[in-house]
């Protein structure tokens, strides 16, 4: 049985004490209400991992950055290094996001070297990829998505592979309100579970765990869960509020 996740990605938002306020919501609720195995990550802003570390340690709740540097340490102004995240408890990193992407013109090879290091330094990558909507109207979705696994992940030895979390996050879909259907998101779940089996065999592909993301929330967290290749979510908007990430939490 592959692991299941719902990690939250807060992206820019909340202030310290706001989050710290957030993350002691998701804890109690969590302890109060989720019997499942699943596993729980938050991934606030740089500033408050430290806290919301001292605040889930104990839990169920693990913690993860949502970005990291490519080199070990250095001259590398405003950046936060793999280490630096092992330090203040981080087990979990997001690599890959498309505003990562577009905003900050990160490659499918400059990905490859996050990825490195964070194995390299025992950080889980949840690695994202994912298609524009020009795209998918192409019908080139599904090769896009192949080789930005192809590029940035097959490189890795098979026990290495085995430590990657992948989401599929169709860019259309992110922060607009338009979610993947289930078809549409169990089709490239499927995909990639193939295109993984086509490197690393069946029993490396069963046992990796693969995300959706993109207006997950509470009210359809349950039918795409319910998919048979997709094994959780990576929650954007609806993490901001304690409520509804946790009642996504409960939708396995
Ligand atoms: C995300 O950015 O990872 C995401 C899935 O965002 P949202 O849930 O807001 O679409």
């Amino acid at each position: 049985m592959r692991k299941k996740i719902v990690a939250g990605n807060w992206k820019m938002n909340k202030t310290f004490e706001e989050g710290l306020k957030l993350a002691s919501e998701v804890v109690n609720m969590v302890k109060d209400e989720v019997k499942s195995d699943a596993g729980i990550v938050l991934c606030p802003p740089f500033i408050e991992l430290h806290a919301v570390s001292k605040l889930v340690e104990g839990s169920k709740v693990a913690l993860g950055a949502q970005n990291c540097h490519s080199k070990a340490s250095g001259a590398f102004t405003g950046e936060v290094s793999v280490e630096m995240l092992k330090s203040v408890g981080a087990g979990y990193v997001i690599l890959g996001h498309s505003e990562r992407r577009e905003y900050f013109n990160e490659s499918n090879q400059f990905l490859a070297e996050k990825v490195n290091i964070s194995l390299q330094n025992g950080l889980t990558p949840i690695f994202c990829c994912g298609e524009t909507l020009s795209q998918r109207e192409k019908g080139i979705h599904l090769d896009f998505v192949k080789s930005q696994l192809t590029e940035s992940l097959f490189h890795l030895s098979e026990s290495d592979f085995l430590k990657v979390v992948i989401a599929y996050e169709p860019i259309w879909a992110i922060g607009t309100g338009v979610t993947a259907t289930t078809a549409q998101a169990q089709e490239m779940h499927a995909i990639i579970r193939d295109h993984i089996k086509s490197k690393y065999g069946a029993k490396v592909a069963d046992a990796t765990t693969i995300l959706y993301g993109g207006s997950c929330k509470p009210d359809n967290a349950k039918e795409l869960f319910a998919c048979p290749d997709v094994d959780g979510g990576l929650i954007g908007g609806a993490s901001l509020k304690a409520r509804d990430f946790v009642d996504i939490v409960k939708s396995f």
